[in-house]
């Protein structure tokens, strides 16, 4: 080739998150525009690559400082150079932009006890708590269905031809999308996109597939598994989020080649696992061996998402918006997910693993212990009864959820019956599922709610016309009327169900008195009709309705005439009242339940069905929220009802509040001017009535502990605090920890002579308390006297006044402990001090503790 036709590039990368899609996308575009052959490697010695592919320039890795070498050859190889040198000297380095910080950067997050150890970990929002181990499960989202993926193809050229026209219509979906984004960064993200479905490279692996004898769709798939692949290997964690746009890309081709029936392929379980994608939804984890599913980390689902609404109830441990959730992990990998604290180990250490096996341990000891107090009425100290019921949509949830003391169910969601199939289910297939849960049930009351489809719920067989604004369309009951057969069908399954043990009927989404009167119709009708077909049903099967439309607030009343219950839908109501939507991140702040005008929504509501005697309960994610317990109570609510995995430790957890109380501290939250502000309240503790705490118990003493170092052994006292019931949950019992260490900080707690007397003042302390642990081995500590520590006094105060009831005398009690282990004598006996009982003695007479 002619000398003069070869020319040269090179530059340095100083683009903050190197080479990624974007930059790349507009390196090939413009290259593209000449004819010459140009590559691109990374330094004097990488591979070259072709620059007019994105995925292959992405592919180099190209960090920032890093040299990059383009060579040009051909006709226009000079012109091409010198429109580069011009690009990426002028245009390229003002487009920067610094990558999103990722979650993962937050070092806060990550347990105490591992902080120091520099463990690697990636965080996300925790949804569902509990800890999962498991072998890593990555759904690309690009699986086919078993038809798709045995199909055979068509002759080559068709399915080439297909191939690019499906290309083109995607990428023209593309650009007519950029053209009307709002922001320059989303314009150049679909561009983007539009280049990587044009990719040279993704072609040539494309048409290989098709020659090779795969389908468009199949080759679609395995092209992407090559790229992907590649990506994963990637030094940088920014490229390696990319694999996300080339599964992305690959989505849409297969949408489109699939005729927008991209099928939720069945994901199979062999062995304990966790399931990463960046998408799931509700039928896909359905499809799942539930007992081989150990955790879920998923990308933006939201956290109110059928989904998760199911992963909670089904208790399985959940973190979501985790970055690049579905290419986090390699397949089969032994993984780690913190449900409690939104952390994803992928690569797990020995320290990872010892910390949450003893974590685990902590929160089994936290079950044993409350477990038969779950089985009697939960009652507050001052002897108002609260039931406690479960959200379910299957019986094995409930078989769970009573083993954990629920009163009942709560909430039956009949949706996922109707949901992601063909056709709809028939009376049998319902009556079957319906029995089984009132069987589960075993004799507690089952409140059923009929099919709430519309919304974010559509089912394809019923051909639902495409709505603006379908959360403000036709959904719930607003669907009954157009198709009374499949509520008629419905009711009949669920009265037949009435006749095995105590069932309620309540309707979603009802706005006015008549819409009410109108369903109970309906169910009579039913009722009436079964009976003269002699079909047994439970005697005055109670009709009720859900409050979820802001408008019934004002006519309790009416309503209170046409139905005999009501469940408030947290869920629905709240955003319906303050105007945003449940799932959008935007206006995420705002849809909060502990909004002032929202609590007062709840009282005008609870106070319409109360003084007019009728059973009201509340069955939103709002209820599952211990912090909101004590609102819950105020606000005189029969039942709460809420997730499965929550229902115990709610439920033991009325036995401690006063209603009287609570309903003071409700009066103070309507009066609070913002959520914030009803959240500080919250966290006080009022309504608690721990006047009946006493600082030391026998529950707070561990001996012979094999902690084996400061950090565990203070977590090890803390646990001792949780497991008690001294914090709320395992949420703050880390906030405990935390503000113990926030002590530390300042100064060390090891008196010598082998004792240490950590402490704080927290309000996620529900009471003053003092836990001890004696280590089996001491521990370093940097004691005043450098002697490794043996003996651990744990002194925890809550910060408020109110909650504490004098934390000041208990301050007093510290100041002592402190002053009497100056003395051998003391200390020598409470070293000899062998058990619990002992020990509890010893600090019982000699610090004069009660
Ligand atoms: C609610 O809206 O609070 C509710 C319980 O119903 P769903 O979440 O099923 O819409
Ligand atoms: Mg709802």
């Amino acid at each position: 080739m002619n000398e003069q036709l070869i020319a040269e590039y090179r530059f340095t990368c100083m683009l903050h998150s190197g080479l990624h899609a974007r930059p790349a996308s507009m390196i090939a575009e413009l290259l593209g525009r000449f004819q010459s052959d140009i590559t691109i490697a990374k330094g004097s010695e990488g591979v070259p690559v072709n620059a007019r592919s994105v995925l292959s320039i992405v592919g180099l890795d190209v960090q920032k400082g890093d040299a990059c070498v383009v060579i040009a050859r051909g006709i226009d190889a000079k012109a091409a150079i010198a429109a580069l040198t011009t690009y990426v000297e002028k245009t390229l380095i003002e487009g920067d932009d610094h990558p999103p910080a990722t979650a993962s950067s937050a070092a806060a997050e990550l347990p105490i006890t591992l902080q120091r150890l520099n463990i690697p970990h990636h965080c996300g929002r925790a949804v569902c708590g509990g800890i999962g181990f498991g072998s890593a499960i990555c759904v690309q989202g690009l699986h086919l269905s078993k038809e798709l993926q045995e199909a055979k193809p068509a002759e080559t050229d068709i399915e080439i031809s297909i191939a690019r026209q499906t290309i083109a219509a995607v990428r023209q979906g593309l650009e007519r999308r950029a053209k009307e984004a709002t922001s320059r960064i989303e314009a150049d993200l679909l561009l983007a996109h539009s280049q990587i479905a044009g990719d040279p490279s993704l072609w040539v692996e494309i048409e290989a597939q098709i020659r090779g004898g795969k389908t468009a769709a199949q080759a679609v798939v395995a092209a992407s598994e090559q790229f992907i692949g590649k990506l994963r290997c990637a030094a940088s964690a920014y490229i390696r989020d990319r694999v996300v746009d080339v599964q992305d890309v690959c989505m849409q081709l297969l949408d489109h080649l699939t005729g927008g029936q991209l099928e939720s392929m069945n994901i199979v379980l062999n062995e304990k696992s966790i399931v990463f994608a960046e998408v799931l939804t509700a039928n896909q984890l359905l499809s799942m061996d539930r007992t081989l599913l150990e955790g879920l980390v998923l990308g933006p689902v939201g956290a109110t998402s059928h989904t998760v609404i199911l992963a909670r109830s089904l208790r399985i441990p959940a973190v979501i918006d985790v970055a690049g959730a579905s290419s986090l992990a390699t397949m089969g990998t032994t993984v780690i997910v913190d449900g409690d604290a939104g952390l994803v180990f992928v690569e797990v250490t020995p320290p990872v693993t010892r910390h949450y096996q003893r974590h685990q341990q902590t929160q089994e000891r936290w079950v044993q212990k409350r477990v038969p107090a779950a089985m009697n009425a939960a009652v507050t100290s001052d002897g108002v009864r609260l039931e406690v019921g479960a959200n379910a949509s299957l019986s094995g949830e409930v078989i769970a959820a009573v083993e954990r003391g629920a009163d009942g169910v709560g909430l039956l969601r009949t949706e996922l019956l109707f949901l992601d199939r063909a056709s709809e289910p028939t009376e049998d297939e319902q009556y079957a599922a319906y029995a089984a849960v009132v069987k589960a049930a075993a004799g507690r009351p089952v409140i059923i709610r009929t099919f709430d489809i519309g919304g974010d719920k559509p089912a394809t067989y019923l051909a639902m016309p495409k709505e603006e604004n379908p959360f403000l369309g036709v959904r719930g009951l607003r669907l009954y009327e157009k198709y009374p057969e499949l509520l008629r069908k419905q009711l009949r399954a669920i009265l037949r169900a009435s006749a095995l043990g105590p069932v309620k009927i309540m309707a979603p989404m009802v706005a006015i008195p008549s819409e009410a009167a109108w369903f109970k119709g309906q169910v009579k009708a039913v009722a009436a009709q079964l009976a003269s077909e002699n079909i047994a049903v439970g005697a005055d099967v109670p009709v009720g309705i859900m409050i979820e439309i802001p408008a019934t607030a004002l006519v309790m009343d009416q309503l209170c005439d046409e139905v005999d219950f009501f469940s408030i839908g947290t869920n629905d109501l709240c955003q319906y009242w303050m105007a945003v939507d449940r799932g959008n991140k935007g206006v995420a702040t705002l849809y909060n339940p502990r909004q002032p005008s929202f609590i007062r929504l709840l009282k005008t509501i609870v106070d319409g069905a109360r003084s007019r005697k009728k059973w009201i309960g509340i069955c939103g994610e709002m209820a599952g929220d211990i912090l909101h317990l004590p609102l819950m109570v105020g606000l005189g609510f029969n039942e709460i009802s809420i997730a499965p995995g929550e229902v115990l430790k709610l439920k033991t957890a009325v036995a401690v509040l006063n209603a009287a109380d609570c309903r003071t501290l409700l009066d103070a939250a309507c009066a609070c001017k913002d959520a914030a502000a009803v959240e500080a309240l919250l966290r006080t503790g009022t309504g608690r009535n721990t006047g009946a705490m006493k600082i030391l118990a026998r529950d707070m003493i561990q001996v012979d502990s094999d902690a084996a170092s400061k950090e565990e052994a203070i977590k090890e006292a803390v646990d001792l605090l949780f497991i008690a019931g001294r914090t709320r949950d395992a949420q703050d019992a880390r906030a405990v920890e935390a503000a113990v260490w926030a002590r530390e900080a300042t100064y060390s707690t090891g008196l010598g002579y082998g004792f240490a007397v950590p402490h704080c003042k927290t309000d996620a302390v529900t009471a003053p308390t003092l836990a001890v642990v004696k280590l089996i081995s001491p521990v370093e500590w940097g004691s005043m006297d450098g002697l490794p520590v043996k003996t651990i006094l744990l002194l925890a105060v809550p910060a408020s006044e109110a909650a504490g009831g004098g934390a000041a005398a208990h301050m007093k009690v510290f100041a002592k402990l402190a002053r009497r282990l100056m003395h051998d004598e003391f200390r020598d006996r409470l070293s000899a001090a062998a058990d619990c009982s002992a020990i509890e003695s010893c600090l019982r007479e000699e610090l004069g503790i009660e």
